[in-house]
């Protein structure tokens, strides 16, 4: 109790420093037109960005605050009745477990509604970002509510089914189970869950498209891979990503970017997909992800039956599943913690992919301008505090970029 007291305090404590540091910074900063942007946003446009910023980051700290009163709800008073009424029923403790989740789900789902809601038709609209519609909203939430009420309820009842039926080495089986399905849904994720929210077409302007094509060529890659996706349906943000793993691997471009940016530019960012793609950054990212896995559930395996983990949130009995979400809240507030390991390998990988742009392109140039319209398209906080990139950022500041790129241009032309 006192282990979980204090990881729970000092999360709170900890976000709430960082982020009075980061809108403190700029409170400070937030008039200053960064050099790089001069001539490119003005006064009006800068004090959107700060505005944007402040906006959000009211709505993150309300949001978080309501996550950690609803969390300790459930811990208190909720967790010892659930408890109780389950093993009360007479059901299969695989069925016991999937109504223990399937009733956490519901009421977390239901707690972030108003928040999901404010952002997408109050603060987006506000700034102009958003175009979603009623319809699209509600048919995305049913799809992605069945989605993962499907992926969890199999993942869930393949947990429990190892755990019953291997008690000694299910932590390994269930690695193994894991490690396929996450590979499986990687794989699958671009082909058939992504297309059943958005449409994913081959690039139509036919001039970019020759271009990309000679682009391509150079790293020996296929055009097959790259595609368009109507995302502008929802909202007005432009962006581009690299997904999928084996013959679904592909390049994805947003409407919103294409209609935006110059064929320079676009080209800027496919080669910065590419740097991804040929570092093999979504396999490093999952070799570790699988790694830290196998040492997660063997931790599981050990502490799970542990009884003070039971008595310590006053339950008296002691089924597995409950044991579960304590160790999955533990893990949580810890894994907080080591939020920094995570941002700093993916803004070096970040940082490899724009080098990969210049040398591609053979030039900083267009990579620059093409983040100069992302940070003005976006309103991105050009002001960020750097202990609050340094916990939080998974890409290094634009700024940051910029100038990276700008010396590798220099250390070209000497
Ligand atoms: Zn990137």
């Amino acid at each position: 109790m006192i282990l979980f007291l204090v990881l729970f305090l000092g999360r709170i404590i900890w976000r709430y420093i960082l982020q009075q540091l980061n809108i403190g910074h700029l409170r400070n900063h937030g008039k200053e037109i960064p050099p790089v942007f001069q001539g490119i946003i003005d006064e009006a446009t800068l004090a959107k960005m700060v505005d944007y910023t402040y906006d959000n980051s009211r709505l993150e700290t309300k949001e978080d605050l309501t996550d950690d009163v609803l969390e300790l709800a459930i811990l208190f008073l909720l967790l010892p009745v659930l408890v109780g009424e389950l093993a009360g029923l007479p059901l299969h403790i695989i069925w016991q477990a999937l109504i223990f989740f399937g009733v956490l789900a519901v009421i977390g789902g239901v707690a972030g509604m108003p928040f999901d809601l404010y952002q997408t038709f109050v603060l987006e609209r506000k700034y102009g970002f958003s175009t979603i519609t009623w319809k699209l909203w509600l048919t995305d939430l049913i799809k992605s509510v069945i989605i993962s009420t499907v992926l969890m309820g199999i993942m869930l009842s393949a947990f429990m089914a190892f755990i019953l039926y291997l008690p000694k080495s299910w932590w390994f089986w269930a690695w193994v189970f894991f490690t396929a399905f996450e590979i499986l849904l990687l794989w699958l994720f671009p082909v058939v869950i992504a297309p059943l929210f958005n449409k994913y077409e081959p690039i139509k302007d036919e001039e970019l498209k020759e271009k990309i094509e000679s682009l391509l060529a150079k790293v020996g890659l296929k055009a097959k891979g790259i595609y368009q996706v109507d995302e502008g349906k929802r909202s007005k943000h432009t962006n581009a990503y690299f997904t999928g793993i084996g013959k679904t691997k592909r390049i994805v471009l947003y409407d919103t970017l294409l209609a935006s940016h110059s064929q320079e530019e676009i080209l800027a960012v496919l080669a910065h997909e590419i740097g991804h793609w040929k570092k093999k950054h979504i396999l490093k990212q999952l070799i570790f992800m699988i790694a830290a896995s196998l040492v997660g559930l063997y931790f599981v395996y050990l502490i799970v039956n542990w009884p003070p983990l039971y008595s310590a949130f006053g339950l008296k009995q002691t089924p597995v599943y409950a044991g579960l979400l304590l160790v999955s809240i533990y893990f949580s507030c810890a894994g907080f913690f080591f939020s920094p390991i995570g941002a700093a390998i993916s803004r070096r990988y970040e940082r490899e992919a724009d080098k990969m742009a210049h040398e591609l392109t053979g030039t900083s140039e267009p990579m620059i301008n093409a983040l100069k319209r992302l940070a003005k398209d976006n309103l991105s906080n050009l002001h960020p505090h750097p202990w609050y990139v340094w916990f939080y950022y998974s890409h290094p500041p634009l700024i940051e970029r910029i100038e990276y790129l700008k010396i590798m241009d220099q250390k070209n032309n000497t």
